[in-house]
């Protein structure tokens, strides 16, 4: 067509400077056909003849935009990990809060995000936000948190020369005790049938870490609470020790049987759970500058049990306060004596008496919170099984 007459003129614009090159190749290679009016030739097959003298220099090209696209590459990687480790640095500093606070507060992208946590409530006052963990941690994280800041929170910390002659685990809850301390074949038996009884929400979503028995000077002078005759069990951070009354399965002075031995047990086990609460929502730099206690009091569950069973705190406008005051209305007061010292020892004592089948002796509310966060009906614990 039209195309082919037009065609020489065209290509042959576009390769002015390879032109001469060509002719002279071709030349000599043909050195016959003067006929070849083809100028086209070359251009038709252009390949051959360019191929030597253009594959270098693509050769050349491929080659530096190789060299430049890995420059390019490894550059990109570098200041990628550059940003990972600020990333980690930070969140490490705000993890395990050993510099100062106010630089770690002060980092604008770590505060936006520590500070707009979906765990803390509302109307909380924005510096105590920047305290709240940005989503739950998970049981075994609770214990490492534990283990880094239990000498600032007062959690009790296992000796580690401590050696267990007995070590069990009983429905995922390893329960251990040494020689200069055994748990009888009565107490084991009622601590046995008391977690048999309890619902999910303990001994799977707030897990003990351990029970153990050990005598005070196995676990040495570190004990912070320190248990005097009438303390059956206590609990500290994620563990639940047995004092030696409990262990033997009572005494003379303190006669133990097997609803008193679930009722310690649950109640003990409702002070790990706000433990664990406590690690869960906080940072490890809250914790240890303001102990678990006042974490505990601060925290959600806490706060939510207390305002929806009759606890009025003096001042509460940012969420933080930890002063409460029981109401005089019967209801209020429908908990045990000992409930009404503390909110948390209220939430304990009622905890217990919940999974006792005792609910008659707490209010209402405090049996309808107890529904709430355990998913169980107070009926699903009568006739007690224990
Ligand atoms: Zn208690």
């Amino acid at each position: 067509m039209k195309d082919s007459a037009v065609s020489p003129v065209q290509t042959t614009e576009p390769v002015p400077v390879s032109n001469p090159i060509q002719q002279t190749i071709v030349i000599q290679q043909n050195p016959l056909p003067i006929s070849t009016p083809i100028v086209a030739v070359p251009v038709e097959n252009p390949l051959p003849l360019q191929s030597a003298p253009l594959n270098n220099k693509r050769k050349f090209y491929i080659l530096a935009i190789a060299v430049v696209l890995i420059l390019l590459l490894a550059l990109g990687g570098v200041i990628y990990l550059r940003n990972q480790n600020i990333v980690d640095s930070k969140t490490s500093k705000l993890s395990t809060g050993s510099s100062s606070d106010t630089t770690i507060l002060t980092e604008q992208p770590v505060e936006e995000e520590a500070c707009n946590s979906p765990l803390a409530p509302a109307q909380v006052r924005p510096y105590v936000r920047c305290y709240y963990r940005q989503s739950k941690i998970s049981f075994a994280e609770a214990k490492e948190v534990e283990s880094r800041i239990s000498g600032t929170v007062g959690s009790l910390i296992i000796p580690k020369d401590l050696v267990f002659e007995h070590e069990e685990v009983y429905r995922g809850i390893p329960i251990k005790w040494t020689s200069g301390q055994p748990i009888s074949e009565n107490t084991l038996t009622w601590l046995k049938r008391a977690i048999d009884v309890l619902p999910d929400y303990f001994y799977i979503e707030h897990p003990l870490n351990s029970i153990i028995s050990a005598t005070d000077q196995e676990l040495g002078s570190q004990t912070v609470i320190k248990p005097g005759p009438d303390t059956l069990a206590y609990a500290s951070g994620l563990n639940i020790f047995i004092a030696e009354t409990l262990a033997k399965g009572g005494s003379t002075y303190y006669p133990v049987d097997r609803d008193s031995a679930a009722n310690i047990l649950f109640h003990e086990w409702v002070h790990v759970v706000q433990h664990y609460e406590a690690l869960e929502t906080f940072t490890e730099e809250y914790l240890a500058k303001n102990t678990l206690v006042v974490a505990m009091a601060t925290g959600p569950l806490e706060k939510g049990f207390a305002k929806e069973v009759g606890w009025v705190y003096n001042s509460d406008e940012f969420g933080d306060g930890i002063i409460a005051k029981l109401k005089d209305d019967s209801e209020s007061q429908k908990t045990t004596d000992y409930g009404k010292t503390k909110v948390r020892e209220d939430m304990a004592e009622s905890g217990a008496l919940f999974m006792l089948c005792k609910s008659d002796q707490i209010s209402e509310a405090r049996i309808l919170w107890w529904e709430k966060t355990t998913g169980k009906n107070r009926n699903e614990f009568c006739p007690s099984k224990i």
